[in-house]
């Protein structure tokens, strides 16, 4: 490539009979249209294209998303035109086939529009980083027979070397006669046990010829020996075959549909899922299943392997060129049940019949970078243009998804309301921490109702899950004496002491000349690590460790129950790998008690496990956020759910301080309908999801100054919108951020409430029109927050 004449093409007359348009990954809110040469002619949109950009004509790479003719390349209409086109040129095409195809460019485009984000941003996350980089491709020599079948016995008989003999009639019965069907050298070279040198002979004597092949690697990542053996041939139950009868005339329709399963935990909807997986295999349609990343066991992915030939998997815990392996295999065809995380939304499977999305109310559904998407609605979105059916499944389901279920003609609702074989619910306790205070000195965790139910369930050799939404060991280092607590230099929260005997000291600062707590002082934002001096450095007294982690919560246990083998699961004490290895442990009864943070609260299935413990249930009441009484409610329900999922009885203890509080009242009761009911009402009355619509205009800038002027411009802006059109909106801030200072970015938000989405819609699409905000900061629009930081 000449890039030298690229200045020169550029103001050039363009000669070329089409004109493309490009959406860029790193550029602004716009596409841009290029010339394609004609010996580059055919493209498709979907392939990825080289092409200069900006001033200084760097090469960017970004997506075709619409082909068009040139017009001026008419004869006739040349000249005709007052000014005449002057496009860059595309470089080169970088794909073989579209990465994307039309039915997945459509959903981006709406997700661009939906998310506000730049359409090129969009597609980049749509397609993985490994496949764009193609990881895990080798490249390996090949070699195959060069002669006619009919010459194939004289050739052998003129030959006179015993391994050349081999080499050909070893090629000649595995049927390697072309290209196509050639060995892997190395795998030939094994079989007849030969060096090289034959080969070489035979490829100078034109008997055989060698060629340059490239493979994709093979990376298993279904996990071999965790099956949890379904037992026989499953009867569904009245309720389940109910439910699959309305799930059936959705896939049947080959029209679009959504429903939501709502059934408790171990109703048997994982069940019901493969049941209408197989129903859209069977006419020839594929489906994807949605899980939360946490939930995506190998227990799972297991169980799924069993009931289907052709699966693939993709999570966060892959190598990228196991993820490009798996996203190969898909879009080859030769997967047809894709089961994976929220951005296996975007697997580019054909004939799409059917998206499950198990646990839809989780919020990991939301991403929380740009595209800001939630992977339950863009499912629903992806089923609606493929004209496939969308299965929400939930204990607890959203209350948007409800509010659909009642609003919308697509939607519909079934329910599972027992546990499959009639297993009884767990038993439910409360235990009142104020009191338990009183009875017990000092700092305990661990009440004495749940330490005697501990005790008694190791004794029966029985096993117990011990939740607490806290990472580290405790929630902030404290001065009782002159109250210093410590907090972050970078962001506006309070750190957490983790207890270490080896602090990292990559990303550690140093508080110089004091005795040292032997641990370190994390932010949960940034990161930043800070020891922790003994004494307060503001009045000299003994720093104290308030509030419980989980770490703590192991320091207890080891010393209330010294004979329990006890692990602690957070994101803190493992990475992918460990997590998977210590669920494998827990299942097969090499632990006894398992504690952790909500990790542990998600899809797993452990029939031993009969006690389930929640430390701290009231953690997320103190959030401030519209969602914490929903979040609470459903983080007691699903852990509820760990419990005897066998004919053993389970049990869950529910410590609280706030025992009256009404999303603890409703959970502990299993009343979820009654907890629907109070909390619409005040959702209804603050004119928030799911009866209005919500956005938040997060800025970010160092300089708090600049930050305070660019919100008071992005107010303006929006004011000026909502006149001209006459939308009816209801808009607060520019006002701090909940966390107001992360990573030494001060944070404003505005906040915007519309009551009905297209409204919300219309704002945005129009303020994208605008110029852009000055002075320049940060901005990330989140359409439909899931948690307002
Ligand atoms: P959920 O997804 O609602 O938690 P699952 O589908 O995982 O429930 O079912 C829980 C357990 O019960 C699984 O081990 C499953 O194999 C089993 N199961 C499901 N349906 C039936 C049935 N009709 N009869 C017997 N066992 C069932
Ligand atoms: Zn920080």
């Amino acid at each position: 490539m000449q890039s030298s004449n690229l200045f020169e093409q550029e103001v050039e007359e363009t000669p070329c009979r089409h004109i493309i348009r490009v959406a860029f990954e790193s550029a602004a809110d716009t596409e841009f249209d290029y010339a394609l040469p004609d010996e580059i002619w055919p493209i498709e949109i979907g392939q990825r294209v080289e092409a200069p950009f900006g001033k200084k004509n760097k090469l960017h790479i970004g997506f075709c998303v619409e082909i068009r003719q040139n017009e001026q390349y008419d004869e006739g209409t040349r000249g005709q035109r007052k000014k005449s086109y002057k496009l860059k040129k595309v470089t080169r095409v970088i794909d073989k086939e579209p990465l994307v195809d039309a039915e997945l460019m459509e959903l981006a485009r709406w997700i661009s529009s939906y998310y506000v984000c730049p359409l090129g941003q969009v597609l980049a996350a749509i397609v993985p980083s490994a496949v764009k980089r193609g990881a895990g491709v080798k490249t390996q020599q090949n070699v195959y027979l060069n002669i006619k079948t009919a010459d194939f016995e004289k050739t052998i008989e003129q030959l006179r070397g015993k391994k050349q003999k081999q080499i050909v009639t070893h090629l000649k019965e595995q049927g390697a006669f072309n290209k196509e069907s050639s060995l892997e050298l190395q795998a030939l070279l094994k079989a007849v046990e030969s060096g090289r040198e034959p080969v070489q002979r035979l490829a100078q004597k034109q008997i055989i010829k060698t060629v340059q092949k490239t493979v994709m690697k093979s990376l298993p990542v279904i996990p071999e020996g965790m099956s949890i053996r379904t037992q026989g041939r499953i009867v569904l139950n009245q309720d389940q075959e109910k439910a699959l009868d309305a799930i059936k005339t959705g896939t049947d329709s080959d029209r679009f549909g959504v429903t939501l399963l709502y059934g408790v935990t171990d109703s048997g909807k994982t069940e019901l899922y493969i049941r209408a997986i197989q129903a859209v295999l069977q006419k020839g349609r594929s489906a994807i299943v949605l899980l939360p990343e946490i939930a995506l066991t190998a227990q799972t992915v297991q169980r799924f392997n069993e009931r289907f030939d052709k699966i693939a998997v993709m999570h966060s815990g892959l190598t990228a060129a196991q993820r490009n392996v798996q996203w190969q295999k898909i879009k080859s065809g030769r997967a047809d049940v894709v089961i994976g995380a929220r951005s296996a939304v975007f697997a580019p499977l054909a004939k799409l019949g059917l998206i499950v999305v198990d646990e839809e109310h989780e919020s990991s559904y939301k991403q929380d970078t740009a595209p800001r998407y939630h992977g339950r609605d863009v499912a629903i979105k992806r089923a609606q243009l493929a004209n496939a059916h969308c299965i929400l499944g939930s204990a607890t389901p959203s209350l948007e998804t409800l509010a659909n279920c009642q609003s919308k003609k697509h939607f519909n609702m079934v329910r599972l309301p027992k546990r499959v074989m009639s297993l009884p619910m767990p038993r439910m306790k409360l235990v009142d921490m104020r009191q338990s205070r009183v009875t017990q000195k000092g700092i305990n965790l661990i009440s004495e109702p749940l330490a005697e139910a501990l005790k008694v369930t190791l004794e029966r050799k029985e096993q117990a899950i011990l939740l607490l939404n806290r990472r580290g060991y405790s929630n902030f280092v404290f001065c009782p004496s002159c109250k210093h607590t410590l907090h972050c230099r970078n962001c506006d929260v309070t750190l957490t002491f983790h207890r270490s005997n080896t602090p990292r000291r990559d990303r550690m600062s140093t508080i110089t000349g004091t005795h040292m707590h032997s641990g370190y002082a994390i932010c949960h934002y940034c990161l930043a690590q800070t020891l922790v001096p003994e004494k307060c450095p503001l009045c000299g007294k003994g720093f104290a460790m308030i509030g419980l982690g989980s770490q703590r919560l192991e320091e207890e246990l080891a010393k209330k129950f010294p004979a329990a083998r006890v692990s602690r699961i957070d994101s803190d004490s493992m990475a992918g790998k460990d997590y998977y290895r210590l669920l494998r442990d827990f299942g097969q009864g090499r632990i006894d008690i398992l504690a952790g943070t909500q990790m542990l609260a998600k899809g797993l299935h452990f029939p031993n496990v009969t006690l389930v413990g929640i430390i701290s249930a009231d953690t997320g009441l103190y959030l401030p956020d519209f969602r914490a009484n929903e979040r609470t409610f459903q983080l007691i329900s699903q852990v509820a759910g760990r419990a005897g999922r066998s004919a053993k009885k389970g049990t869950v203890f529910v410590q609280t301080f706030l025992p009256e509080q009404q999303a603890i009242q409703y959970a502990v009761k299993g009343d979820f309908d009654g907890f629907i009911k109070e909390e619409l009402k005040h959702r209804k009355a603050c004119n928030l999801p799911p009866y209005w619509r919500l956005a938040a205009v997060v800025m970010r800038d160092m300089n708090f100054e600049k930050l305070e002027a660019a919100c008071a411009q992005m107010r303006q802006k929006i004011d000026r919108v909502v006149t001209r059109e006459g939308l009816k909106l209801k808009i607060r801030g520019p006002m701090p951020a909940a966390i107001n200072r992360i990573q030494r970015f001060h944070r404003m938000q505005i906040i915007i409430q519309a009551p009905q989405a297209a409204t919300m819609q219309r704002l945005f699409t129009s303020l994208r029109a605008e110029p852009p905000v000055r002075p320049a900061v940060k901005i990330a629009i989140d359409i439909d927050p899931v948690n307002l930081l």
